[in-house]
Parts: structure tokens; C-alpha cells; sequence
């Protein structure tokens, strides 16, 4: 390292912006040795020489061993399985912008899902979760869970002294989405945390209910749930993080002490984020992210108040309308990085019809019809990308 390299060294990143830090990211990280290239490099080695079998040996002892890893050093990495500069940069980012004091990401969202909670969550334990949830994190919860014996608990958490009654001694985790998929419904998450804490006060620490919060659909540019009192975050970088459609990931963000054992579990399971995933998330998406949610959100604004008024719709769901039901909660909870108000970019509405089956006739009309002749609406699945 040279002498001008160990003058940037010395500058304080937290006198810049949030959106400047996920532009230039770490100033100089170890994670990385590539000291000119101003893009980090993709790197696509699956393996790494050793140089020796003590230096292997070393960098064995120092894998998912967090307290022997020294920050100012390198990695020895072995194998992409266990990490590699790509991940390893991506984490750095993704833990600053949560909030949180680590990440680690994982091959999809439902990855990062199923790996927080295979570490939160053994046979005999329950789970309680808000009744409307993302399909596959339903299903895991309902067609897979059973087989483990652990117990799914589904509660209306927007009513959160509904809590009181679903709790047992054997809850480990409080699980949600605010705003949650696909009905926008918002979660108080002070409210939960302060329920937790009131519940864990008399509790072993082995007995400990941890909060778990999607936060998917607002992106941390909208909402930052640590700050509010959650334990973990987990998203789909498939969507707003990564942005552009064109690759899949997810990521755990939390407590430090949490992240050698999330190492082992993704070593073990093996739902690794590819490291071209990685690299083009680190490279286009989060250093977009605030241009294209906050232009997302202009954007939804707009149709939520063009929708509000017309007369063929029944109900907007939109945490930016006066009239959503959660308006407030949405004003406290949801903040950009510099404190306005940060809707999102996501809408749920409902067209009028006399009965159930025509509103769902109509609205299956309705979706045919722009499939059919829209230009800037795609029917298809998936959120926050800059075509849907
Ligand atoms: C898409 C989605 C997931 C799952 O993410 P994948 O990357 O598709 O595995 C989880 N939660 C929410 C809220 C989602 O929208």
C-alpha cells in the first residue's frame, strides 16, 4: 500500500451522505486487494491459492470466527462456498444502509428467510407471524415447519395486543412484513419491540424472542427496521435493492454475534449468492437506490391519488394516501435517509363490482386488457425493477 492510499485511509466516511456511501462504499476495504481498480473487480474464482497449508489452515480457523478476524487484514478465503471479495464487499454495504451491525447474504430472499430462521428456530419452538405474508415464506412456514416441528402461529400483528394471546413459552420469534406483501398492511414495529422486551424481561437467555422484519417491499431507503426496534432484516435483493431484474439474492442483516453462526449455516446449506449476483447488486443496485425509489415513489403518488378518485375503484392501499388506513403509523415509520416522508413504490387496490366475483371479474378484465394493450404496464410477477 502506498502513502496516498493510507491518506484515504484516514478519511471519515460517516461526514458523507448515506447516498454517497453506497456509491463509493468503503473507502478502501480489505475485502478487496485490487487497490486500483475503481469498479471492484468481479471476481469469479470458485478457489483461492493457499500459499501454504499453515496459511490454510489459518484461514479455516479464521472462517465464520468473527473474533479472531482481524478487520485490518485480508481474508484468507478458500472457497467460494465459505466467501470471497464479491459477498464480502456487498455485506459491508448492505449492513451500513440497514443499520445493522453485520450482513450475509444468500443465493434468493427465501435463501436469506429460511437461514435467519434455521438459526432462531429449532424442533419444539413456535413461531408467530402477521396473517398475510409472502406467498413461499407462507408456505415454508405452513407445508415445511410442521415436518420440523416447529409450530407456525399466523396473528394479526396490526393489532398488536393480539400478541398477549398467541405467545407461549415456547415463541422464539415474531416474524412480519411492513408493508406487508401483497396488501400493503404496516406493522408498528416500536410497538412489537416493546412487547418483546416486556416478554423477554422475564425470560432465560436462551429463551429469547428475536423480531424478524421483511423489508423487502420498503427497501432500506424508505425504512431502516433495526433503528425501529427489529432484531434481524431480511430481503429479497431480487427486488428493489438489486433493481434491475436481472439477478436474484437475498441477505440477512443483524446482531453481530449472530454472523458466524449465519456463515456456517449458508456453508452448510449452501444457498451461497453467486458472485456475479453479488457484484452486479454491489455494482448497479445500491448505488441507484435512492434515485430509483425515491423517482418509484413520485411515481406511485401520482397513480395512488389518479386511482383514489376514480370511479371504477373500490379501495387504494397506499401508505402515502391521507386516507390509508395506517397513514400515520406510515408518517412515523417510513423515512428516507435525510427524514422526509417515504411512501414507497408499491400500490394495492381493489376495483367496485356488486359481488366478490365481479369485482374479481372485473379486475381479471382489467389486468387482460393492460397485458394486452399497455406499454408501460407488464403483467408479470416480481417488484421493483425499472420496467414493473
Ligand atoms: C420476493 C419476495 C421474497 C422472496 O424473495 P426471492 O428473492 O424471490 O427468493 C420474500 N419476501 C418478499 C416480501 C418478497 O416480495
Amino acid at each position: 500500500m502506498d502513502s496516498e492510499i493510507n491518506e484515504r485511509e484516514l478519511l471519515d466516511e460517516e461526514q458523507y451522505s448515506a447516498e454517497t456511501h453506497l456509491i463509493y462504499g468503503k473507502n478502501i476495504s480489505t475485502k478487496w486487494d485490487y487497490s486500483h481498480h475503481v469498479v471492484s473487480p468481479l471476481s469469479s474464482s470458485v478457489i483461492f491459492r493457499l500459499d501454504s497449508v499453515e496459511r490454510g489452515a489459518e484461514g479455516f480457523m479464521e472462517f465464520a470466527n468473527t473474533d479472531i478476524l482481524q478487520s485490518e487484514t485480508n481474508p484468507i478465503y478458500i472457497y467460494d462456498r465459505l466467501g470471497e471479495p464479491n459477498k464480502d464487499l456487498l455485506e459491508e454495504n448492505l449492513s451500513y444502509i440497514e443499520k445493522g451491525e453485520m450482513a450475509v447474504t444468500f443465493t434468493t430472499g427465501m435463501g436469506a428467510i429460511s437461514a435467519v430462521l434455521g438459526v432462531l428456530l429449532k424442533a419444539g419452538d413456535e413461531i408467530v407471524a402477521h396473517r398475510t405474508l409472502y406467498g413461499c415464506t407462507l408456505s415454508l412456514f405452513k407445508n415445511w415447519y410442521p415436518r420440523l416441528n416447529i409450530n407456525y402461529v399466523s396473528c394479526d400483528l396490526t393489532k398488536h395486543s393480539l400478541l398477549n394471546e398467541k405467545i407461549t413459552s415456547k415463541t422464539r420469534v415474531i416474524y412480519f412484513e411492513t408493508p406487508g406483501n401483497p396488501n400493503l398492511d404496516l406493522i408498528d414495529i416500536g410497538e412489537i419491540r416493546k412487547f418483546v422486551d416486556l416478554e423477554n424481561s422475564e425470560r432465560e437467555p436462551t429463551d429469547k424472542i428475536y423480531i424478524v422484519v421483511d423489508n423487502t417491499f420498503a427497501t432500506p431507503f424508505c425504512q431502516r427496521p433495526i433503528e425501529l426496534g427489529a432484531d434481524f432484516v431480511v430481503h429479497s435483493l431480487t427486488k428493489g435493492i438489486g433493481g434491475f431484474g436481472t439477478d436474484m439474492g437475498g441477505a440477512v442483516i443483524g446482531p453481530k454475534k449472530f454472523r458466524d453462526i449465519l456463515l456456517l449455516y449458508r456453508k452448510d446449506f449452501g444457498a451461497v449468492l453467486g458472485t456475479k449476483a453479488a457484484w452486479t447488486i454491489l455494482t448497479y443496485g445500491l448505488p441507484t437506490l435512492h434515485l430509483r425509489i425515491s423517482r418509484q415513489t413520485a411515481n406511485a403518488m401520482k397513480i395512488a391519488e389518479f386511482l383514489a378518485i376514480h370511479p371504477k375503484v373500490e379501495f387504494v392501499n397506499y401508505p402515502g394516501l391521507k386516507s390509508y388506513k395506517y397513514f400515520e403509523l406510515a408518517q412515523k415509520q417510513m423515512r428516507d435517509f435525510n427524514g422526509n416522508f417515504a411512501p414507497g413504490s408499491l400500490l394495492f387496490f381493489g376495483v367496485k363490482g356488486e359481488t366478490l366475483e365481479e369485482q374479481k371479474e372485473k379486475a381479471r378484465a382489467l389486468m387482460n386488457y393492460a397485458a394486452k394493450n399497455a406499454y408501460t404496464l407488464t403483467l408479470a410477477v416480481s417488484l421493483g425493477t425499472q420496467e414493473h
